[in-house]
């Protein structure tokens, strides 16, 4: 077997086929740096962390690229709140996401690319949208012409009437100066006076959301690449209105292969939001629990999955992991060395068939929640089999699938806390 992957576009699972002749280009839509992060943010860069691990097990080079999203309406409405520095507020943010991220064992992107740094590509990207008639200049503004693309909506699926209440939802504004469509969004916009400016051919300004991903994932991985991920709420518009620009200014489609998208976490019954206030922060869930039990909670939903988050879960994860850290502890206690013990030529048949049946379970769109049964099985095995050479293999098979894969860190020396407990006079 080799890997599928779902294609939001083509709404279904296709193989997964490389470009060739350089890395995979994967690219993350990732956070607006001005709140604290919940889970659903751990959720999407979790999974997202697994793919880009699968995809190096597999032995291919990845370039991964995920933004910050520096300058953008929400930044500055709360830099203006806090009487803050729109930059000192994104790289306050920035550390706590960054450190929350490690605390999840999270293999950082090959290239981390701020919006503030790559106006100069936005512009260029824009001035081809103007010049091949996909774009309007009107007071002050740059605008993308909906009308221009009769596949504008190929993403989402949602017919025209449907969109525009869900676009005012997600930040576009119907009645801004000029606008022919109150669809059309916004490419580059004029300033406020207290909101950061650079010079530009259509006056000086700060660019749309939109244009920000579109340049910065081609800047760094060219005009067509192999996926590009985010939250399952940003298929609309934000991703559609990136496929529309890319492919208006490049002419060159597909622009992106799988646009893949992390379901949205529920608690308490409704989507996890700031406005309804059942969020559940990641910092909360570090203090109580184990880096390792989130990340098998995590891990235990499909990717594509909504989740609605309960307590009880996560301490079965807990657990669950803990199980995990056993095996992989009783295997190098029995074969210190023991790495060597999980070449497949030289696998016992009962730690051969969960890992044909673990890797079968991420080939099929990283059925995570498939594999994970595999990964408890071997650990069974591990620390039942009274058989020493089996527990080890099946041991070290947990921490090479476990750790590789799924990102488990599984560590069976003394945490920093335990190793400076005091010790008795
Ligand atoms: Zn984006």
């Amino acid at each position: 077997m080799s890997l599928s992957l779902f294609d939001t576009r083509r709404d279904a699972v296709h193989a997964f086929e490389p470009i060739g002749g350089r890395p995979i280009g994967l690219y993350v839509c990732g956070v607006t740096p001005y709140d604290t992060g919940h889970l659903g943010h751990a959720f999407t860069f979790v999974s997202f962390d697994v793919l880009h691990r699968y995809l190096r097990y597999l032995g291919h080079e990845v370039t991964y690229v995920q933004n910050l999203t520096d300058v953008d309406d929400d930044m500055l409405r709360r830099a203006r709140e806090l009487g803050e520095d729109y930059l000192e507020l994104g790289n306050r943010h920035l550390t706590t996401f960054l450190t929350e991220m490690a605390s999840l064992n999270w293999l950082p992107p090959t290239h981390y690319p701020r919006a503030t740094q790559h106006t100069g590509q936005m512009q260029e990207l824009i001035a081809r949208l103007l010049e091949r008639g996909h774009a309007y200049a009107a007071a002050g503004h740059v605008y993308f012409e909906v009308d221009s693309d009769p596949r504008y909506g190929e993403l989402s699926k949602l017919p025209r009437d449907a969109m525009l209440p869900i676009a005012n939802e997600r930040g576009n504004i119907p009645e801004m100066p000029g606008k022919r469509n109150p669809l059309d969004f916004v490419l580059w916009q004029p300033s406020a006076p207290d909101e950061p400016q650079w010079p530009s051919p259509w006056g000086p300004g700060r660019p749309g959301w939109h244009i920000e991903c579109s340049a910065m994932s081609m800047a760094y991985l060219g005009e067509q690449f192999e996926i590009h991920g985010g939250g399952a709420d940003l298929i609309f518009p934000h991703h559609e209105s990136e496929i529309a620009q890319s492919e208006g200014a490049t002419g060159k489609r597909p622009f992106v292969r799988h646009w893949m998208h992390a379901g949205m976490l529920r608690y308490r019954g409704e989507k996890m939001s700031k406005s309804l206030g059942n969020l559940v922060l990641v910092r909360e869930l570090l203090a109580s629990f184990p880096g390792d039990a989130v990340r098998h909670y995590l891990v235990s939903h499909h990717y594509g999955d909504e989740v609605e988050y309960e307590e009880a879960d996560l301490e079965a994860s807990a657990l669950q992991s803990a199980r995990l850290r056993q095996a992989c502890r009783r295997a190098e206690e029995l074969e210190p060395m023991g790495s060597t013990l999980t070449d497949p030529a030289t696998l016992a048949p009962a730690v051969a068939e969960h890992r044909a049946r673990f890797l079968a379970a991420m080939d099929n769109d990283l059925d995570t929640p498939a594999a994970l049964p595999e990964l408890h099985a071997l650990a069974a095995i591990c620390n039942s089999a009274d058989d020493g050479p089996l527990a080890a293999q099946a041991g070290w098979m947990v921490r090479e699938l476990g750790a590789r894969i799924l990102g488990l860190r599984l560590v069976t020396v003394p945490s920093a806390r335990e190793a400076e407990a005091p010790v008795a006079a």
